[in-house]
């Protein structure tokens, strides 16, 4: 009886600890570039070259979210962007100490600032302002640490809904991923909101081509409208935006019934709100999960570029990457850098398999196609295609097989399009009877990139 009175003293001593308790915070940082007379151009990202902005519509924001199972801590942030390279996640991540795993994602915003180096002046340009970089890069920590400041027990809800109507695929086949995550944080005791993260496929590019407000596109109205619906923060992550997933000739209409145009704030808005309350369909149905403990596994690997573009950006320094000789394998025993333009070279990218309690996260490093995510590679494949006889990749959405799943795309880098290999077509003939090439490969590393990155996913989710 003693003996038991001590164990139950002890047990009611133990419980009360934080170990394995669940905490979330949420941080933002405002990362809006200066534009205007007197100050440095400021070239927008994602379409032609020498786009300079000449006014700021609404900010650029980095928004993050630390989630801690007791001590162990994981943040994700993503920025309102065209994309971070991996070395820029390196140097976010140097800035953070305590962090069992950082995730940095970009939303692939068309009409802010160029963080990658394609969109200056002339093709032989960079369009980075390396000050403007180290102020995200800087942005991205501080948003962590406000995350991790306001860390606070919660519980967890998790939705989805899908709409094909709120996406365009522009390149065949037409294979759309129009599911969307949410995640909705409570206060235990009084059921407060904490904060929402949202997750959707599709390119931030409802301001076209010809803008020159800086704006983060559809996703400022899709985080208005969650702040305004859901009274938290709310934090966007991007998903599957290859094979092309877009809002451009998608017909939106008002609430009146009228098409908006491409290219105006008016259907940004709207697009922006209609993805909102898409999320807030999927809130309506929410089931409670749990999100611990948390298994990350990692993978730092070579994919090789065969892209002459991104090739010769690089020897013109326009793109700002380490190269590294490329001999097939994708994980070197030594990772060897090189200079040498006429030999076969790689980048070095990373994989993500999180396992965090029941919910399966894939980060992927780029814009993968969704026939890759959710197994619609072509089979047969289309006899005009360049590699007919491709193996078909393993489909990410495949290796996860747990109650719940995410995509984040952009994850820790942006290597363009992850093209389904049997699907390249740079050469004719083209595929469906196409008199030209459609587009897409222009903007990939080249075709090995899909195989690799679906081959080094599939063995991590294994545990491999
Ligand atoms: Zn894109």
């Amino acid at each position: 009886m003693r003996f038991a009175c001590t164990l139950s003293a002890l047990a009611l001593f133990v419980l009360p600890c934080t170990a394995g308790e669940f905490k979330v915070g949420f941080g933002e940082t405002d990362l809006t570039p200066e534009v205007g007379a007197g100050k440095k151009s400021v070239f927008l990202a994602g379409f032609g070259q020498n786009r300079k902005a000449t006014t700021v519509h609404d900010p650029i924001m980095a928004r993050a979210v630390v989630m801690a199972d007791g001590d162990e801590k994981i943040a994700f942030v993503s920025v309102d962007v065209v994309g971070l390279f991996l070395p820029s996640v390196e140097r976010v991540r140097e800035k953070l100490t305590g962090f069992k795993y950082v995730l940095v994602s970009a939303t692939h915003n068309h009409e802010g600032p160029d963080t990658l180096g394609l969109w200056g002046a002339s093709p032989v340009q960079s369009g980075v302002d390396p000050d403007y970089l180290k102020r995200v890069e800087a942005g991205c920590a501080e948003a962590v640490k406000a995350a991790e400041k306001a860390l606070a027990a919660a519980t967890v809800k998790i939705g989805t809904a899908a709409d094909p109507a709120l996406i365009n695929d522009n390149r065949k086949p037409v294979v759309k991923h129009d599911e969307l995550v949410v995640l909705k944080f409570f206060e235990p005791k009084t059921d407060k909101p904490l904060g929402v993260l949202v997750q959707w496929n599709c390119h931030p590019e409802a301001l076209d081509s010809r803008n020159t407000e800086v704006t983060a596109d559809f996703i400022y109205y899709t985080v208005k409208q969650l702040r305004e619906t859901q009274k938290c923060p709310v934090a966007y992550f991007t998903g599957t935006v290859g094979g092309l997933m877009t809002t451009l000739k998608l017909p939106v209409k008002d609430e009146k019934g009228k098409e908006l145009a491409d290219g105006t704030f008016e259907k940004s808005e709207r697009y922006g709100r209609l993805v909102g309350q898409l999320a807030e369909k999927a809130l309506k149905e929410a089931v409670p999960v749990t999100l611990t403990p948390f298994d990350i596994r990692t993978r730092e690997l070579l994919v090789p570029v065969e892209n002459n573009i991104y090739r010769l950006a690089w020897s013109f320094g326009t793109l700002n990457r380490t190269m590294y000789a490329w001999d097939g394998t994708p994980t070197p025993k030594k990772f060897v850098p090189t200079k040498e333009v006429g030999k076969p070279v790689a980048v070095k990218t990373e994989v993500g398999y999180l396992k965090l309690g029941e919910l399966e996260v894939a980060a992927i490093p780029g814009e993968i196609y969704p026939e890759l995510v959710l197994n619609k590679v072509e089979n047969p494949a289309d006899p005009g295609a360049d590699f007919p006889n491709a193996a078909v990749e393993p489909a990410v959405y495949n290796q996860l097989k747990g109650k719940h799943r995410m995509l984040i795309g952009l994850a820790n880098d942006e290597l363009g399009y992850f093209i389904p290999k049997r699907q390249w077509d740079e050469n004719a003939p083209f595929c469906y009877g196409l008199k030209k090439a459609q587009y897409g490969e222009m903007n990939s590393v080249g075709p090995e990139a899909a195989p690799v990155i679906c081959g080094a996913f599939k063995e991590l989710a294994k545990g491999k």
